[in-house]
């Protein structure tokens, strides 16, 4: 018997997603199915060092049980994290570069008098680029 070719397995893994959530409480990755997640420090600034915790991360991911965790209720809490709207925009054709400039326009329109949440958007957009760069995402 070969146990790697577990075809129920393999559908589990590939059915859920690693999500990047930003709120005012939480910076991290979650699951798409359950409530696992990876939490990234906040003060961290170098490129190099968020993408050695995104790949731990991603990592920990890879290796978590969704049966060992609470299911998820909905989907991930959005309404303060932008980076479900570029990977949207990203869904629909377009490329992360264009999709990443054309969601800050559409913030700057939509928050045009609030700077820290328009500072947010363009970390969230650059975190963003960075990631599909490593080939995170
Ligand atoms: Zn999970």
């Amino acid at each position: 018997m070969d146990s790697s070719k577990d075809h129920r397995s393999l559908q589990q893994k590939t059915a859920r997603e690693m999500i990047w959530t930003s709120s005012h409480s939480f910076h991290g990755w979650t699951c798409s199915q359950c409530e696992w997640n990876s939490s990234l420090p906040t003060l961290l600034n170098d490129p190099e060092a968020k993408t050695a915790y995104d790949r731990l991360a991603a990592a920990k991911f890879r290796d978590h049980k969704c049966a060992d965790h609470l299911s998820r209720l909905g989907s991930a809490d959005d309404a303060d994290s932008f980076t479900p709207r570029i990977r949207k925009l990203v869904q629909q054709g377009f490329k992360p570069k264009d999709a990443v400039e054309l969601f800050l326009q559409e913030i700057a329109l939509e928050y045009r008098n609030q700077p820290k949440v328009l500072a947010q958007a363009k970390a969230d957009g650059e975190d963003f680029l960075r990631r599909v760069r490593a080939g995170l995402i």
